[in-house]
């Protein structure tokens, strides 16, 4: 793969706008090449998969319940408007082929503006956002839990750089 370092600059150190702009015109331009390529078909299916184990152990460690009570304080959550700039246009454009419509859903200059009334919209998530280390939620959480929790984290990281790099592959032609 073989990208341009102008095109990089634009899919992973532009504006939040244009990232999204960049993510949408990406969609349209290589949709039929995104969506008729199997083995990238099979690797999102994977994702998806993943994504979902990951997201029942968070229920199961009460995850939810916790974020809600901690984002409530002043200052409490931790998708703040900072954290908004670590998204990236082929990230975006993962969760546009999976059918989410992406887009800001606020815009309060506080709290991240892809963070909707049930949480974040994107199904995969910018890798800081998973790599996030909470100490509220460790402090909470027996070691058995949490080693899981690093566990699933991991494996989803791992398979959404692996994910990333396929859609590098069409799109950097
Ligand atoms: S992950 Fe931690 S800091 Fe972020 S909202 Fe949940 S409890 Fe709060
Ligand atoms: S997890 Fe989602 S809502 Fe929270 S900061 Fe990251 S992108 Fe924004």
């Amino acid at each position: 793969m073989n990208c341009d370092p102008d095109f990089l600059q634009k899919l992973y150190s532009s504006s939040i706008a244009d990232k999204l702009k960049t993510a949408n015109n990406l969609y349209d331009q290589f949709y039929d090449q995104l969506t008729t390529d199997d083995s990238l078909n099979r690797a999102l299916e994977k994702l998806q998969f993943l994504e979902k184990e990951l997201s029942a152990h968070m229920t199961a460690m009460n995850m939810g319940a916790q974020c809600v009570q901690c984002a409530s304080k002043e200052g409490g959550g931790c998708c703040s408007l900072y954290m908004a700039g670590e998204t990236d246009a082929v990230q975006m454009l993962m969760n546009l082929l999976i059918g989410i419509e992406v887009r800001r859903v606020r815009d309060d200059g506080f709290e991240c503006c892809f963070l909707g009334p049930a949480g974040c919209l994107f199904a995969f998530k910018p890798m800081f956002c998973l790599n996030y280390n909470c100490t509220h939620i460790k402090e909470k959480s027996g070691s058995a839990m949490l080693q899981k929790l690093e566990q699933l984290s991991g494996n989803l990281l791992r398979h959404q750089y692996f994910v990333e790099q396929m859609i590098l592959g069409i799109i950097c032609e």
